[in-house]
């Protein structure tokens, strides 16, 4: 059973459009998927892109509102998204790519890369980001007017802030609006232009922000600043600035989600007779203690010191594989003693598995052998 349109938005029953359209805009640019990573934010995106579609036409709105979804179906609609040719087109009507009807346009969203080390997004951070993007033009206040000049109608449009284009097709006629080009969308233009800005409102500056990087964050996730990016043209809202985050590859231990695996090396003589090591954790020493026999190979779990969760405050675990050295070159001493140990050592263990078993097992052939 698909869920209600209306829980899907998060608006009320008795919300009007532009509420709707508000609620359905602010979610789309959370959970879509060119700038959500999150596999299930595709389906999201349709489930709030079908909820949209139904809510933001009102024959739709009022089958649903009396006979659910099965109404819908009773009257041969499916969500096609047909009012959006494809989810491109969505995104560009909404997000700042011009797209469809008149209006002033928003601005474009804009990206930058941050680097951080594993230390960082173990405890988080902040940085100071300095970025180019286009401001409003201060002198004119972004209205793209020489001060003390007025603004007068878009001759191009009419000041409609759109133009229109008919084409003919088999199907029959298209009309495509696009926003005015003479005035962005704003029905206006400048009667004097600005000397500063040359009549657009806007320039592009360098422009400081301070972004908190979360403890827990992992590599290739992605920090939005709204309201930071692009201006937008004037009576727009700005769009918004992503923050992509890149953890550095770290000597000690490899990202496993929230868990952390490292390589300790002890030597074969250690493993045998049992040791205590020393693992440089994140927030201090761990200290652990293999006991005699440690096998080549052998995973220790350490829980709860692995990386902080984004959300809550749960912690992974640090695994710890133990790598057993066998010296490469001897002096005589420890060769004699170890002469002495060959001839009493057995060659293979005999309650634990051997290499071929335990090979097997890690191909998967567990069945069968003991
Ligand atoms: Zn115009
Ligand atoms: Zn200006």
């Amino acid at each position: 059973m698909p869920r209600d349109h209306y829980e899907v938005l998060g608006v009320e029953r008795a919300a009007d459009e532009k509420e709707i359209r508000k609620a359905f805009r602010s979610l789309a640019r959370e959970l879509h998927p060119d700038v959500n990573p999150d596999p299930e934010a595709e389906e999201h995106f349709k489930e709030l892109a079908e909820a949209y579609e139904v809510l933001s036409d009102t024959d739709r709105r009022a089958t649903y509102d009396r006979y659910g979804h099965e109404g819908l179906k009773g009257q041969g609609w499916s969500p096609g998204f047909d009012s959006f040719s494809n989810f491109g087109d969505l995104f560009s009507a909404f997000f700042g790519g011009g797209g469809s009807g008149g209006g002033p346009r928003q601005g474009a969203d804009l990206g930058i890369a941050v680097d951080i080390t594993l230390d960082e997004a173990f405890s988080g951070t902040k940085r100071q980001l300095d970025y180019e993007a286009v401001t409003g033009c201060e002198t004119c206040d972004g209205s793209g007017a020489e001060p003390g000049t007025s603004l007068v109608g878009c001759k191009q449009c009419g000041g409609h802030g759109a133009v229109r284009t008919v084409q003919r097709s088999p199907f029959g006629q298209i009309v495509r609006e696009a926003v005015c080009p003479a005035c962005s969308g704003a029905g206006k233009t400048p009667e004097v232009p600005c000397g500063d800005c040359g009549g657009s409102g806007s320039r592009e500056s360098t422009l400081s922000v301070e972004v908190d990087i979360p403890a827990g964050i992992d590599d290739g996730q992605r920090i939005r600043l709204a309201g930071r990016g692009n201006a937008g043209s004037p009576g727009a809202p700005a769009g918004d600035l992503y923050v992509v985050i890149h953890v550095d590859s770290d000597d000690r231990f490899v990202r496993d989600g929230e868990d952390l695996v490292c390589v300790v090396d002890i030597s074969m003589a250690k493993a045998a007779i049992g040791t205590e090591v020393v693992i440089p954790g994140l927030d201090g020493d761990i200290d652990l203690h293999l006991p005699a026999g440690t096998q080549p190979g052998t995973v220790l779990e350490v829980s709860g010191k692995g990386m902080p969760s984004l959300r809550g405050r749960r912690r992974g675990d640090v695994r710890v594989i133990v790598s057993v050295h066998v010296p490469e070159s001897l002096d005589d001493e420890q060769r004699a003693s170890l002469e002495v140990l060959a001839q009493t050592l057995p060659d293979a263990a005999e309650q634990q598995p051997g290499l071929f078993d335990r090979i097997r097992r890690a191909l998967g052939g567990a069945a069968g052998s003991n």
